[in-house]
């Protein structure tokens, strides 16, 4: 598989001959202000102790402090961080929020891990990098595996450690501890927002739209429920451990329920090892395997898990005439290359997943200020940022004619090279 930040910088790359950038502007934009690398020492729940590589990367803050997730995986290294990082500087850039970008990680697998052990390696990670985040330095969120619970925990030890009330120094949180109406579904929100805009723009009927979404984390379930209630039809769902796919259409919350009781969305026929052939047979669905999904025939594919999925060697199957990008570098730059050859629209990481990061900037906002807004605001306000941000993408895609990913690098690199000017950083 490609390395995460080759792929960033062969977009980079593409991206600066389009604007005609210079070698300084590339520079800046290929080199992360501090790439932090700790170990951290936690000890399991059988006495052994384990040390557990952590990355914190801060890439650009030109526009503001750093802000990005923690992700809690065992493929987290280096270049994937630093990849991750330099997407979160473009993602708030698109979406005109004053934030820059960085990105967190932990290398262990949470699944193998009891709760109480999950929450030692929060707090290891929150004391080994208490000196590296801040509400006005760098502010980390959830990302892969790591939830609103794991926030309270780091906001609890960092307090601690510093011995100061300081809720805006993480977000993404619980509600109890000053977290946000509308975060936990935001990212999937501000996606569905975007869906829209591109679908009224090409003239189609909800109705129309059939949806494959291959991740059924966070992400993936609220953009299936989110997109099942507006009356899209949801044709395929894939999480880890297999896929189901129906041409009538699967229901959202079932397969959630599925997963929860029986670990597995592949089980949303069966109760125990009972499986109920005939509903199954008169909703024609079948369970296939996870990457199946993303070949299945359907207007709209939402890759809604990790990076580098959509490869060259399956692009050329995919059978979308839309790709949401709800994951981050989900797509290779050799897959997106096909895509564009078969006309495949791909809307962005940047602009498709933002709304996780923007509602994440209202919740710091709110904490900074002592508001509380409700769901209905925090949506009211997350709206007009993503489909203006699509808007304006759209019309240097048109314009240029460039791929929506060109151009929301353009977009992006754009603020960010002006604040770096603004700030007498380039000659
Ligand atoms: N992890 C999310 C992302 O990749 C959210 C980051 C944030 O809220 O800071 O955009």
């Amino acid at each position: 598989m490609q390395d995460p930040f080759q792929s960033y910088l062969a977009t980079l790359h593409s991206t600066a001959a389009v604007l005609g950038l210079t070698t300084a502007d590339i520079d800046a934009l290929s080199t992360p202000d501090r790439i932090i690398e700790r170990t951290l020492e936690v000890e399991r729940d059988s006495g052994e102790k384990v040390s557990l590589q952590a990355y914190r990367v801060q890439f650009n803050n030109a526009r503001g402090p750093y802000k990005g997730g923690i992700r809690f995986h065992p493929n987290a290294d280096q270049s994937e961080v630093k990849a991750l990082a330099a997407l979160m500087a473009l993602k708030c850039a698109v979406v005109n929020i004053p934030l820059g970008g960085a990105k967190g990680g932990v290398a262990f697998d949470p699944k193998g891990y009891s709760k109480a052990e999950i929450e030692r390696v929060a707090r290891a990670f929150a004391r080994a990098f208490a000196n590296d985040i801040g509400p006005d330095r760098d502010i980390p969120a959830p990302d892969v595996y790591t939830t609103a619970e794991i926030m309270g925990y780091i906001l609890d030890e960092y307090e601690r450690v510093h011995g100061i009330s300081a809720p805006a120094v993480i977000t993404g949180k619980p509600l109890a501890l000053g977290g946000s109406l509308g975060r936990d579904t935001a990212t999937s929100q501000g996606g569905v927002y975007v869906l829209e805009e591109l679908r009224i723009r090409l003239g189609k009927e909800r109705s129309d739209m059939r949806v494959a979404i291959h991740g059924f984390g966070n992400v993936g379930y609220h953009a299936a429920r989110i997109l099942h209630s507006l009356g899209y039809r949801i044709v395929a769902l894939a999480d880890s451990k297999g896929g189901l796919v129906s041409e009538r259409g699967l229901d959202p919350m079932a397969a959630h329920r599925a997963k929860h009781e029986t670990h597995s969305i592949t089980n949303l026929y069966c109760e125990g090892s009972v499986c109920d052939t005939v509903k199954m047979s008169e909703d024609a669905a079948r369970v296939v395997s996870p990457n199946d999904v993303l070949t299945m025939s359907c207007d709209v594919l939402i890759p809604a898990a990790l990076d580098g999925v959509i490869t060259e060697e399956n692009a050329k199957d995919i059978r979308a005439s839309i790709v949401l990008e709800l994951a981050n570098g989900p797509t290779t730059p050799a897959a997106d290359a096909i895509l564009k050859e078969r006309n495949i629209l791909v809307i962005p990481d940047i602009l498709a997943n933002a709304g996780g990061v923007t509602v994440s900037y209202f919740e710091w906002l709110q904490n900074r200020t002592g508001e509380r807004w409700d769901e209905e605001v925090v949506h009211a306000r997350l709206r007009p940022l993503m489909t203006d941000s699509f808007n304006e993408i759209w019309s240097i895609h048109d314009e240029r004619d460039i791929t929506l990913r060109q151009a929301a690098y353009v977009l992006g690199i754009g603020r960010i090279l002006e604040a770096m000017r603004a700030r007498g950083k380039q000659q």
